[in-house]
């Protein structure tokens, strides 16, 4: 199962280039990154994320060009079911995963659109500073981890906030 946060659907322009994009948290994150930014994360609560909720986030939130789970919980089977779910009903919407784990299951290369890895590490800094240790990749959907593209540098230009809480 894969909860979310119903208060936390937002729309936000920053976190996946040039997308418009519908971000969920997610909890139950099995990440252990060193100054966690975001500790209440990791607890598991929230609402079951199910096709019935995401139908309505998505209706809620006409226009979106993108759909981005801020987390991957800790059930990687529902996590792509739901994924594979919206690539079946809603083709032409991208689909993102921010991960905080250094590694994903290798199966989620093949059904998103996007994948951010690496935990977040104060000292390097969060996806927008070029220190930076985590990576945000661009894939084609079914190419699988051969198929990704780095496109971290595309965060680069637009500056280090210092309170930035990128996952
Ligand atoms: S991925 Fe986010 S919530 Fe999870 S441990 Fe890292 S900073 Fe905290």
């Amino acid at each position: 199962m894969i909860k979310f946060l119903p208060e936390s659907a937002s729309v936000v322009l920053e976190e996946v280039p040039d997308r418009v994009t519908l971000a969920v948290d997610i909890t139950n994150c099995q990440g252990h990154c060193e100054g966690c930014h975001s500790p209440y994360l990791r607890g598991n609560f929230g609402e079951e994320l199910t096709p019935e909720k995401i139908d309505a986030l998505i209706a809620d939130n006409f226009g979106v060009n993108c759909f981005l789970f801020l987390g991957e919980g800790a059930d990687v089977d529902a996590l792509l079911a739901l994924v594979k779910y919206l690539n079946e009903k809603y083709p032409r919407l991208e689909v993102a995963l921010y991960s905080g784990l250094p590694h994903t299951d290798d199966r989620v290369w093949d059904y998103f659109d996007y994948v951010k890895t690496g935990p977040y590490r104060r000292s390097y800094g969060p996806l927008n500073s070029p220190t930076t240790n985590q990576r945000m990749y661009r894939l084609q959907r079914g190419g699988g981890r051969e198929s990704a593209v780095d496109i971290t540098e595309r965060f680069w230009h637009r500056g280090i906030d210092p309170n930035a809480t990128t996952k």
